[in-house]
Parts: C-alpha cells; sequence; structure tokens
C-alpha cells in the first residue's frame, strides 16, 4: 500500500472539467486503485494574489472535489481524521486528504481557516513560492523573510484544530521561524535533497536534521528540476531518498509524487510506483525501510497531528 502526500489533482481537473475517477492526467482513481493507493492527499491552489479571489478558487475546488467524490463513493473516502481510515481498512478504496497550498486563500481571519478545517481541510502549506502575509515563499530569493505575526497566529491555530503544517515551498527563514514555534511534527510534503540537487526548493541536510528532530517527514518528489539539473532519472531520485535516509534515518522520508502539479515527473504516472519499488529494492533497502517510506512514516506523523 501507498501513502503520497502531495497531488494537485484537483486544480487541474477543476480547470479542465475533467474527473477524479479517470482522466488524462498523472493520477485518477482508477488507475491509483490498481497501484495500491491508499491514502493521496490532494492539494486545492489558486494563483490569486489577492486573498478574497484565491478563497473563492478554493471553495470552488472544494465544491468540485465533493462533486466529483458523490460519483466515487466506492472507489474513495475523504480522511478528516485516523478513524475514517481505521473504518476504511481493507476496504480497498482510496483516502483522499485535502491540502491548502499556500496561505492567501485564508486573508486576514482566523475564522477562514476554521471554515476550511470544517469543510475537511486537513493540511496547510503556508507559502507556496511568493511571499504572502503569512511568511515569504522561496522564490523571494536570499531576501525572503520569515514568518509574521499573522502567520504565528495561523500556527498555534492549526497545532490546536489539528492541521498538519507542511513547509514545502516557505523561505528557509520561515522554515525556521516555524520549526522554533511549532508544537507538532512538521511536514515538507514534496522536495528533495540540496546537496544531491542544488535547487533551492531542494532541503538542506541542516534542515533535514531539523524535521527528524522535530519528528516530522519529507515527501520525495518526482519533479525533475527538483530531481536533477541535468538528466533526471529513477535512479537518481533513490539517490535522493538514500541521502535523506542516511542524513534523517528511515523514520523521517515519505513519497510526495506532485502528480498533476508539472508536466512530466520521473514517474511517468500513478501506475508506475511498482518501478519505483523495485529501483528502491534493486538498490539494498529493506522490506521494513519501504514500507515506512511508502506508508508507515506518514501514518506515524498523521496519528500525532489530528
Ligand atoms: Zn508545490
Amino acid at each position: 500500500m501507498i501513502i503520497d502526500l502531495h497531488a494537485d489533482t484537483i486544480s487541474r481537473i477543476a480547470v479542465k472539467g475533467e474527473h477524479l475517477e479517470s482522466n488524462s492526467g498523472h493520477f485518477d482513481l482508477r488507475r491509483a486503485r490498481e497501484a495500491g493507493v491508499m491514502l493521496q492527499v490532494l492539494s486545492l491552489f489558486s494563483s490569486e494574489r489577492d486573498s478574497n479571489r484565491a478563497l473563492e478558487d478554493v471553495l470552488f475546488q472544494i465544491d468540485y472535489f465533493e462533486q466529483e467524490m458523490l460519483s466515487c463513493r466506492e472507489l474513495a473516502y475523504q480522511v478528516r481524521s485516523m478513524q475514517d481510515l481505521e473504518d476504511n481498512r481493507g476496504q480497498g478504496r482510496i483516502g483522499l486528504m485535502l491540502h491548502l497550498e499556500g496561505g492567501e486563500a485564508l486573508g486576514t481571519r482566523i475564522s477562514n481557516l476554521r471554515t476550511l478545517y470544517r469543510l475537511g481541510v486537513r493540511s496547510v502549506g503556508l507559502t507556496w513560492n511568493r511571499r504572502n502575509l503569512l511568511a515569504d515563499g522561496v522564490m523571494e530569493g536570499a531576501g525572503g523573510g520569515g514568518l509574521s505575526d499573522w502567520g504565528r497566529e495561523v500556527i498555534d491555530e492549526m497545532n490546536r484544530l489539528g492541521m498538519a503544517v507542511d513547509l514545502a515551498h516557505i523561505s528557509p527563514a520561515g522554515f525556521w521561524s516555524v520549526i522554533e514555534i511549532t508544537k507538532k511534527p512538521v511536514i515538507v510534503s514534496h522536495a528533495n535533497a540540496f546537496a544531491v540537487c542544488p535547487h533551492p526548493r531542494n532541503l538542506s541536510d541542516e534542515q533535514m536534521l531539523a524535521i527528524a528532530e522535530n519528528g516530522g517527514i519529507v515527501g520525495v518528489t518526482f519533479v525533475p528540476d527538483f530531481v536533477a539539473e541535468r538528466d533526471p532519472s529513477l535512479e537518481i531520485l533513490v539517490e535522493h531518498i538514500c541521502h535523506m535516509i542516511k542524513i534523517m534515518g528511515e523514520e523521517h522520508v515519505a513519497l510526495g509524487s506532485d502528480f498533476d502539479g508539472t508536466e512530466t515527473t520521473v514517474i511517468s504516472d500513478v501506475r508506475a510506483y511498482p518501478m519505483l519499488i523495485a529501483a528502491l529494492e534493486k538498490r539494498g533497502l529493506s522490506e521494513v525501510q519501504i514500507e515506512k517510506l511508502l506508508k508507515d512514516n506518514f501514518l506515524r506523523v498523521l496519528k500525532d497531528i489530528l
């Protein structure tokens, strides 16, 4: 069974008018079931900087997701709690958990966070690549700042409600301020190792050590640019996984595909997970290490958060 921490399928199908059950992208429920996916985190994403418009986009995507779910009940269910996972164990249905990628939609009201929680959102990435009211995104460059007071308030409320704090895309300064104040393990849903591929979206060894100490996890991602500067491949993705295990230990690495968030991925689509598993076995990872990577580590963290 497989758990994946990040796919952009909802925003993609909502724009294209396609379906969750079956579509032309990297991920759909029919293929995911064949591949043995047990839980998929699906992000809600708006490129709007204006918070009202971003919130409108996010609410539209939540409604699109709910409408799609009406016709997919035999294939999938929504995960809002550990109990949901427990109740659906062994039934062959795929759990889907909603994530907000970028805090623009929160505007300046904590009530928006609570409303999104009530609508089923269980994870929030404070920023996408750009600066917003909560913090700076990683693409703001060397001048990127840390958390604002509002960002701190949001982290506190997320800790209290039981929502995962996702540090993918945040500036290094923002990363360190969250690590300092959060009372729960953090998630970096989709990023690789800077030591293997020096892309600003990847994590330094120091950042990964801090995540291990915090009890959190990093989802290795299949985005070609984050795998290698030249000739990205499945083998180099395995290099990232081995480096992360070396730095953080095997308890802190998971999968964060970024399916449907990028044109191509080093693993073609959700059906190709067996190729990754074969490559990990070939590299000498034990069955236990592979199980931790595929699902156990995320379940441990989720239990602590939700
Ligand atoms: Zn992303």
